[in-house]
């Protein structure tokens, strides 16, 4: 039975549910009435449950679902503003003993080369990226109990956290590591790691099992209870996610609200991220063997709806997608993007992209300054920061700070700060001067004048070298 405060996978995610919100989605895909009064609640900023976000999703009616998008920009613009926050992976180790079907990293793989990183490794890795501007990194491993136990990930967030190469800092880490015990979110937490997230893959229990044949992951309970764990070991801030290819889409999305309002009922705050990967090409893996892979028009319908549905959320896109696609997923509710990114393991310190070792083919293959100058040409604001969780302002305390529309106030004035750090240290000169003119026009939109002024005096002390990673 459907249950969103139980602590049961298949009852906070009930097949049933599911199946009854499609079918209610379906009924009214064209009820003119519903879905104006689901938009006005959208609209009010109360977000939508799931039932209210499918009706929107499965919305048939043209000059609504247009309304759907131009709200989708609106909450974002409100919510975050212009700015996009910058993040790369770092993929430690590509042995796993998992069967997952759709990944290359699968234990059956037997001709791809299998690397892990050393510490060496990991400082070369680290300095690489460093170098090209990175503060936020999001780690990537494979699922090896032997090879990477969590001992050698709490090793590789010490060593990213000790290297200091240059003007350079990694000031967050994220962790994308196979679901795991409370006893070792608890380490990950004491090791400062910022959110955790890991992709519910499919929310469809009997696919799930399917996709997942072999080795601990196939455990859909445990897989899905994960945040849960996550959060009673004392991480605020998870991340969520689903393999967009595997199942129907409808499902999907229903089961990821359902996902956040059951973390909302029972932790008290809804995830910190939703990310929408879609299946790529990879070494073994033929994306095509997948037959429910969605058009990028549904792609952008399914961001829209996430971004009214869950405005406190920030959503994320890798560089699975092209240019043109993550240009119309920033416009419609993407807060965090990643750039420059190798998704292979030792990729960074490679001249060449490497693809022996891919977890998937990446289609943004553009440098970050590229990506940088690309944003900032469209009035983006790249933003590197990293101040929320070193301020202490995660979970519930970082809502509230969205809640209240201090955001200008903070976000604005680090983003600023951020970008120009990058601007002196690594852009090139086109890129900076785009960005100089950028955070000069910026500045006015920071409400508060002292905090105007605060940052227009870092911003100077960052320009003549006298300091680095100011924030509010
Ligand atoms: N191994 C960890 C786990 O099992 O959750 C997480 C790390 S895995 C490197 C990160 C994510 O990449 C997976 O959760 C999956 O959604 C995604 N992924 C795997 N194969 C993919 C493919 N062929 N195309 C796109 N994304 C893929």
């Amino acid at each position: 039975m459907y249950d969103p405060r139980s602590m049961k996978a298949e009852e906070f995610i009930c097949h049933e549910e599911i199946e009854e919100t499609l079918r209610f989605a379906d009924a009214h895909k064209h009820d003119r009435e519903m879905i104006e009064q689901i938009l006005e609640k959208a609209a009010a900023y109360k977000g939508l449950t799931h039932r209210e976000a499918s009706v929107l999703l499965a919305c048939e009616e043209e000059d609504l679902n247009e309304r759907v998008c131009q709200l989708a920009e609106q909450i974002k613009l409100d919510f975050y503003g212009n700015r996009i926050v910058m993040f790369a992976p770092l993929y430690l180790s590509n042995y796993c003993v998992n069967g997952c079907v759709y990944c290359p990293y699968h234990a059956k793989n037997k001709h791809i080369p299998r690397k892990k990183l050393t510490q060496d490794e990991v400082r070369a890795e680290v300095i690489a990226l460093q170098d090209m501007g990175h503060k936020r990194l999001a780690i990537e491993a494979g699922e090896d109990p032997v090879n990477n136990p969590i001992e050698y990930i709490l090793e590789c967030i010490k060593t990213i956290y000790s290297i200091h190469h240059k003007n350079g800092d990694i000031r967050r880490v994220n962790v994308n590591i196979a679901a795991t015990t409370v006893e070792n979110y608890r380490k990950l937490k004491e090791a400062g790691i910022g959110t955790y997230i890991l992709f519910q893959e499919t929310y469809h229990k009997e696919s799930y099992e399917q996709l997942h044949p072999t080795g601990p992951k196939h455990n859909y309970a445990y897989h899905t209870e994960a945040m849960d764990r996550a959060m009673e070991g004392g991480i605020d801030d998870v991340g969520l996610g689903v393999l967009f290819g595997l199942e129907m889409y409808r499902y999907e999305f229903a089961g990821l609200l359902m996902h956040a309002e059951h973390l909302e009922a029972v932790q008290g705050v809804g995830p910190h991220t939703i990310s929408v990967p879609r299946i790529k090409h990879a070494d073994d893996i033929d994306p095509t063997a997948f037959d429910n892979s969605i058009s990028d028009e549904i792609f952008a319908k399914i961001i829209a709806c996430i971004r009214v549905a869950v405005p406190y959320t920030g959503m994320i896109i890798s560089t699975r997608e092209s240019e043109s696609v993550r240009a119309m997923a920033l416009r419609l509710g993407i807060s965090q993007i990643s750039g420059g990114s190798r998704t292979s393991v030792g990729g960074y310190a490679e001249e060449e992209r490497p693809h022996d070792t891919e977890q998937f083919d990446v289609s943004d293959q553009r440098t970050l300054d590229e990506v940088v100058r690309w944003l900032m040409k469209d009035d983006f604001i790249p933003s590197f920061c990293t101040a929320c969780y070193r301020a202490g302002r995660t979970g519930d305390r970082f809502m509230q700070l969205c809640k209240s529309r201090q955001i200008l106030n903070c976000c604005h004035p680090n983003a600023l700060m951020t970008l120009q750090e990058y601007l002196e240290d690594y852009a090139s000169p086109e890129t900076k001067a785009i960005g100089e003119k950028l955070i000069e026009r910026e500045l006015s939109n920071i409400p508060n004048e002292k905090v105007r002024a605060k940052c227009v005096e870092h911003l100077a002390a960052i320009r003549n070298n006298e300091g680095r990673d100011f924030r509010f």
